[in-house]
């Protein structure tokens, strides 16, 4: 049996570059080629009881550790940086503009759709999201009413499964038909970062 302590040992005891999850076999396989015929269960309960408190993911006691002399990771002076870890994937990115309608204190709020990121929630009216950023032309194309609208800066916000930059165009005037003056305090985070910008 393997678990995360013998491929924890393993990996420094052989420096494997592999980073896990791949290196799950290569780990396992040097792990089988140490077992020991006699009393193989005790060997394996020996191992793992080795990366549980010995070889521990942080600070590992390598003067107590009975291989430390063939140790590679030790032998490195890098016993903490095993196992390896595949890197994260970048965070997508996306892009859009919000429109800041603004009329004293409050602003012109939009139910977002049921359905997606934040929905059935308050919101400012904005483009679409997308990959690709927009440009002035193509934001206010999306514009929710014709207006004098005025780029202020973009804001950023990153949610769970991508960061999101938005334009921050604001203007006074007629509202659309859809929505209704609203207090910026019942927006969630991302549109009152664009308040916070478009109501100063
Ligand atoms: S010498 Fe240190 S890093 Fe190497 S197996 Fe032992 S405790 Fe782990």
């Amino acid at each position: 049996m393997v678990d995360g302590n013998v491929e924890r040992v393993m990996s420094r005891l052989y420096a494997v570059e592999t980073p896990l999850p791949a290196a799950k076999a290569e780990l396992k396989a040097l792990a089988g080629e140490l077992v020991t015929g006699r009393r193989p269960g005790d060997w394996a309960q020996a191992l793992m009881d080795l990366g549980a408190t010995v070889c521990t993911p942080r600070a590992p006691k390598c003067a107590a550790c009975p291989w430390a002399s063939m140790c590679a990771a030790r032998a490195a002076r890098a016993p903490e940086t095993y196992p390896r870890k595949a890197a994260k994937p970048a965070r997508p990115e996306r892009h859009g503009a919000v429109f800041v309608l603004q009329r004293g204190a409050r602003v012109w709020q939009v139910r977002r759709p049921d359905k997606g990121l934040l929905g059935g929630m308050a919101g400012l009216p904005t483009t679409e999201w997308r990959e690709a950023a927009f440009d002035e032309a193509s934001a206010l194309a999306q514009a929710p009413v014709a207006a004098a609208w005025n780029r202020l800066g973009a804001v950023r916000h990153v949610f769970t499964h991508f960061a999101l930059t938005l334009d921050v165009y604001a203007a006074k005037g007629a509202p659309p038909n859809d929505g209704w003056w609203g207090d910026v305090s019942a927006l969630p985070t991302v549109f009152r970062k664009a308040t916070d910008l478009g109501t100063q």
